[in-house]
């Protein structure tokens, strides 16, 4: 059995936070001293992520996408992605990190099984760096892409958060980048998914702003065949690459959305913005069968809406922030 929701869309797409906990404190995401962090007692053992991912995957989950907070925290990181790499149905496993932690990891990761890495990094200018992230964390950042690098991961997808008056004016020179390294790079719309529920649509810089200030300098055309890829991709003209944009506030794409969310603690979410999410950790813990979690599972699908209906009048944003829900 497939997993469908009530629209016909077909998900495929599994993003599983290891931990709320990250290293780094972006403005965008939470407020300086953190937030409620989930107990570990309450995190998914290995063996629990196993279970219910291979139960996903017996129906039509095939890619596996590891978040967090910041997924390098977790101790047991490489031996989940081995674990991941060992199912049947061979789900292709990718993380989106923010690479402090790589100048360590990479090699392993690349060797247990881990296919690709999108990186978030919103500047290339250190004292910007500690400004969005109030951590001194440029130097890690930028030594553990290279380590990723080193360590054979292609396609390096780079992921970038534009605030206004912050990091905006960087747009241009982050694609510079990116060309001369081969990434590719997608910036994303800021959503409102912040700890501190503090969203001013105002400060996000929005599709059409980025576009208009990279083709000041590029020529780009619509890439097309977009599937259900949340970002919508350009070609740079005179180069092989490509250069994306997430629009998930000005441009939705929740009509071809294939993507399930796991949290740490063992909720299922049909949406990042779902104001509801299904419980399995206890069920698991309380002996529950293969078919009644399936059950809880196929429910939680049937609930999803049509989309996040941001900007609609009764828009509300979930309690549960993205640290905790996973990219
Ligand atoms: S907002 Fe929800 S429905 Fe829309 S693309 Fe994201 S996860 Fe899918």
């Amino acid at each position: 059995m497939s997993l469908v929701d009530g629209f016909g869309r077909v998900h495929k797409d599994l993003r599983v936070s290891l931990t709320d906990k990250c290293n780094l404190r972006c403005t965008y995401c939470m407020p300086e001293e953190g937030v409620d962090w989930i107990s570990k007692a309450k995190h998914l053992t290995i063996d629990e992520l196993r279970r219910v991912i291979t139960l996903l995957c017996e129906d039509g989950i095939n890619e596996i996408r590891l978040t967090g907070g910041e997924p390098l925290l977790h101790p047991e990181v490489v031996e989940i992605v081995k674990m991941l790499n060992e199912l049947p149905t061979k789900p292709e496993i990718s993380m989106t990190t923010n690479a402090t932690r790589l100048d360590t990891l990479a090699d392993e990761l690349k060797t247990a099984g881990l296919k690709r890495l999108n990186i978030s990094l919103d500047t290339l200018n250190p004292i910007t760096f500690k400004e969005l992230t109030r951590r001194d964390g440029f130097e890690e950042t930028m030594i553990g892409i290279k380590a990723a690098q080193k360590a054979g991961f292609e396609p390096i997808k780079i992921n970038s958060v534009l605030m206004r008056g912050i990091n905006d004016h960087e747009a241009v020179g982050l694609l510079d980048w990116a060309i001369e390294n081969q990434f590719e790079l997608r910036f994303i719309e800021q959503m409102p998914l912040d700890a501190q529920h503090a969203w001013d649509k105002n400060l996000m810089i929005t599709q059409e702003e980025i576009f208009n200030m990279l083709s000041q300098k590029y020529e780009l055309t619509a890439a097309g065949n977009r599937g259900s890829d949340p970002a919508e991709l350009f070609n740079i003209a005179g180069t092989k690459l490509k250069v994306g944009i997430i629009a998930s506030v000005t441009a939705p794409f929740c009509q071809s959305c294939d993507r399930l969310r796991l949290t740490s603690d063992g909720q299922i979410r049909n949406c990042l913005f779902s104001l509801s999410e299904s419980d399995l950790r206890i069920p698991l813990r309380n002996g529950a069968n293969d078919s009644e979690l399936k059950k809880i599972i196929f429910e939680n699908i049937a609930q999803k809406k049509r989309g996040h209906g941001i900007g609609e009048p009764d828009f509300v944003q979930p309690v549960r922030p993205m640290s905790a829900i996973g990219g």
